[in-house]
């Protein structure tokens, strides 16, 4: 077992909680004396930073949301002048208008050391080549694993996204070892390895890790199988820092948040009390450019209890199951295409790609699957197709709650995205 920062990675929960709440005073009288966004939010709330004496005190802090970074769009947040501003990312604005984040010196240093930690656990190491297949127009997450990977010491090839052929070529021609990209894409990757007709064997990839986007445990099967990777799950979020916020062990069994530099609460995404499963809310711990106080990511998990048997101590989530906005409410049943996902990639008949589709009959919401099929069973018999499409809808149906319309479609006719999939298409708002 390895560590990149053993001392903090195994750190006594107790001793953590300790410089949980140094920090998180730190960081609250920071905010209030540098930003006039969270003075306005403290007077309002009627507190001070010396009311928060415990962590729990954290809960009388009111939340701050992406609404409030776009309404103080672009610099409005900052706690530093702009002398002090070393990077400017922006979020891929999934949800409408990007936001845009700030960091100083130490918070990209802070940032790179973070990201170090999550890929020496994923086991990258010095002498390991990284392919990052990212965006790097302003979105953090090539940036980020860029980082990190170069502070281990490997060697990173800045791929960018698109031309899924060279990608491969890169892969095969520079001796990669590691690839991260979003899960999606990592599944179209495959398809085209299929096409050129390069194995899984032919590559020196061992590791993958992957993100951006909710996923699935069927989905992390079919990405290790085809690449014969060991594959991890990784979140983050432009506005703590980008990737970097938590990060799967080798138990593969929720992500670590990295308690020393963010504080993790769960609450109703409804009432805002806190629950055990719900949105996550996080408090960035260290950040200078745009501390955050209590940010609503939007993104439903639950805390794991228990130790892990990695020997880290830092508090673990489970899978994000989606945004609270991805939520489709049928028939009064709800649904997260996360849930279709999980249901149908465990049809080993099942392609790579499939839409979620929402439409209205009359005053009735329906819910439809648009699913590509393997080509073996594309170009079998009639009766195959018929069987696999019921078996399909009874899965779902007992799944979800809510009957389903499968529709099977060729191999390859769903559009692919190199970056975060677009699942879901809502005829309801066309
Ligand atoms: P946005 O997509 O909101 O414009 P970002 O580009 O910063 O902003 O992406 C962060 C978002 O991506 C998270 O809030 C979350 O919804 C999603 N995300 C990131 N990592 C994961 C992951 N491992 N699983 C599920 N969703 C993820
Ligand atoms: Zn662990």
């Amino acid at each position: 077992m390895s560590f990149w920062d053993e001392k903090t990675e195994t750190m006594k929960p107790g001793a953590l909680e300790k410089l949980q709440l140094k920090r998180l005073k730190q960081v609250v009288s920071y905010c209030y004396s540098n930003v006039s966004f969270y003075r306005e939010k403290f007077r309002q709330a009627g507190i001070k930073p010396s009311d928060i004496k415990r962590l729990d005190d954290v809960e009388k802090i009111p939340y701050t949301t992406k609404r409030d970074l776009r309404d103080n769009y672009p610099f409005g947040m900052v706690a530093v002048p702009c002398s002090r501003i070393n990077r400017i990312h922006a979020s891929s604005g999934t949800t409408g208008k990007p936001t845009v984040v700030v960091y100083t010196r130490k918070d990209l240093d802070v940032w790179a050391d973070l990201m170090a930690r999550e890929l020496y656990m994923s086991g990258v190491r010095k002498k390991d080549t990284v392919q990052l297949i990212y965006n790097y127009a302003f979105f953090t997450g090539g940036f980020g694993f860029q980082q990190g990977a170069e502070k281990i010491g490997a060697a990173v090839i800045p791929a960018g996204v698109g031309n899924t052929r060279k990608q491969i070529q890169v892969m095969k021609d520079f001796n990669v070892s590691m690839f991260s990209s979003t899960p999606s894409y990592a599944l179209h990757l495959a398809e085209v390895m299929d096409e050129l007709n390069i194995k899984s064997g032919d590559l020196k990839l061992r590791v993958g890790v992957f993100g951006a986007e909710p996923w699935s445990e069927p989905m992390r099967k079919r990405i290790e199988k085809s690449f014969g990777i060991d594959a991890f799950d990784n979140y983050g979020l432009s506005e703590m820092c980008g990737p970097g916020v938590c990060m799967e062990c080798g138990e593969k069994d929720g992500m670590h948040v990295w308690g020393d530099h963010f504080l993790p609460e769960i609450v109703d995404p409804e009432s805002g009390e806190r629950a055990d499963g719900g949105e996550l809310v996080l408090t960035t711990l260290t950040k200078e450019a745009l501390p955050l106080l209590r940010y609503r990511t939007g993104d439903l998990t639950s805390f794991l209890d228990g130790v892990c048997s990695c020997g880290r101590t830092h508090r673990r989530i489970g899978r994000i199951k989606g945004r609270v906005d991805d939520m489709l409410i049928i028939r009064g049943v709800n649904v997260f295409p996360s849930h279709v996902e999980e249901i149908i990639m465990s049809f080993p008949e099942i392609g790579d790609s499939y839409q979620v589709i929402v439409s209205r009959e009359g005053q009735m919401d329906s819910l439809g699957v648009r699913i590509e099929v393997t080509p073996e069973i594309f170009t079998g018999s009639e009766v195959q197709l018929r069987d696999l499409r019921e078996r399909l809808g009874r899965e779902l149906c007992s799944g979800l709650d809510v009957s389903v319309d499968v529709e099977l479609v060729e191999p390859f006719t769903l559009e692919r995205s190199a970056g975060k999939a677009q699942r879901v298409v809502d005829l309801r708002k066309e």
